[in-house]
């Protein structure tokens, strides 16, 4: 069995951990670029959101490599990615791909399918050692998060531009080419150690802007044009209200011990919106509220067109930003978006923002 997954943003790099810990074969698909949208548009229906696309793409990319059993999260909500696998399957069948999709749905949705399916992956493997692996994946999911924590605050005081993504982008090179946790582990020590070493100008005070919007947008930097690295450089400190380790929390650790950590962002939501119509719509409501309570100077709305729950929570931001009187971009990106013209709006955005603040400060 050799084992590969979409891409998400820094997702790869636990769940290769994870995977390789267990001593399973992985392929990890290519970084996502142009080639892996171009080959998942081709064989994606035209009016399907872009995470499906960049699917197919990374699936095809893999396959090629060698994958033949691809995992995949699945979920029961009403957004339409609870049935991505099922129409992915069926494409990679009639493009001639001998490869299965295994689709794992919030354990709480089907104990029984779950537990099957982890089977058919983890086997032969003891509880601890499932649980050891699970633990160091965990750990990597959370340096990880420390890490974006880290960027955000270095990259709009940074003197020299880019010195902290230059580190960043060796350290994403090298994960290719380890194996296991503790390697993966270790080269996050060595990018901790050099972001120490990237001189900054403490004294600079950037404007602070927070985003929200639908998951796989916000943590993909591919689809969404490396957002938070375009922001950095034009002197913003970025906030992303959704994250990998945020996602482990609120899908699987928090339904299976029946906690609630959603419930103050769901408190934040409910007088504009009441009800969970999935898709982090709800959610992405609340987050908005959160930020405008924490006087960030801005929010930026991102997800893909045709993403029907955020399109729902569009049509609710004006009253939010109208009643905090708040900021707001919203960004909705396809395989058609141009860079220039984003680069433009970001850069017409913060532009305001900054003037904004630079009056207030003088007033
Ligand atoms: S949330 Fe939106 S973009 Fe994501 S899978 Fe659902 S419809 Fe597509």
């Amino acid at each position: 069995m050799r084992i590969t997954f979409p891409h998400m943003g820094e997702t790869y790099i636990a769940a290769k951990g994870f995977l390789e810990d267990l001593g399973l074969e992985v392929v990890v698909p290519p970084p996502c670029d142009k080639e892996t949208l171009n080959i998942g548009t081709r064989y994606s229906p035209a009016e399907i959101c872009l995470p499906f696309k960049i699917n197919i793409g990374n699936y095809i990319q893999s396959i090629e490599n060698g994958a033949d059993t691809i995992l995949i999260t699945g979920s029961c909500g009403p957004c339409r990615f609870g049935l991505f696998w099922m129409a992915q399957q069926e494409i990679l069948n009639n493009l001639g791909y001998d490869v299965e999709i295994i689709a794992f749905d919030p354990p709480q949705e089907n104990v029984r399918d779950f537990l099957q399916k982890s089977k058919k992956i983890l086997g032969y493997h003891t509880p601890y050692q499932i649980a050891k692996a699970a633990k160091n994946t965990y750990r990597i999911v959370r340096e990880m998060e420390a890490i974006s924590n880290r960027l955000y605050k270095i990259r709009p005081r940074e003197i020299e531009v880019g010195s902290a993504d230059r580190y960043y982008k060796n350290f994403e090179s090298e994960i290719y080419h380890v194996r296991g946790s503790k390697a993966i582990l270790g080269l996050i020590d060595t990018l901790n150690n050099d972001l120490d070493h990237v001189d900054m100008d403490l004294s600079i005070k950037p404007i602070k802007i927070g985003i929200v919007g639908e998951i796989y947008t916000m943590i993909e930097p591919f689809i969404n044009l490396n957002l938070e690295r375009k922001l950095g450089q034009l002197g913003v400190e970025v906030h992303r209200s959704m994250t990998v380790g945020h996602w482990v929390e609120t899908t699987v650790m928090e339904k299976l011990f029946k906690m609630n950590k959603e419930k103050n962002i769901q408190e934040a939501a409910e007088p504009y919106l009441k009800t969970f119509i999935g898709g982090h719509g709800q959610e992405c409501i609340g987050h908005a509220v959160q930020y405008a309570e924490k006087l960030y100077d801005g929010v930026i709305h991102l997800y893909p067109f045709t993403c029907m729950p955020q399109i729902v929570a569009k049509s609710i931001l004006p009253t939010v930003i109208k009643d905090y009187d708040m900021p707001l971009l919203t960004l909705v990106v396809d395989e058609m978006t141009s860079e220039v013209n984003y680069q433009t709006r970001l850069e017409a955005f913060t532009d305001l923002l900054k003037m904004k603040d630079t009056k207030m400060r003088i007033g």
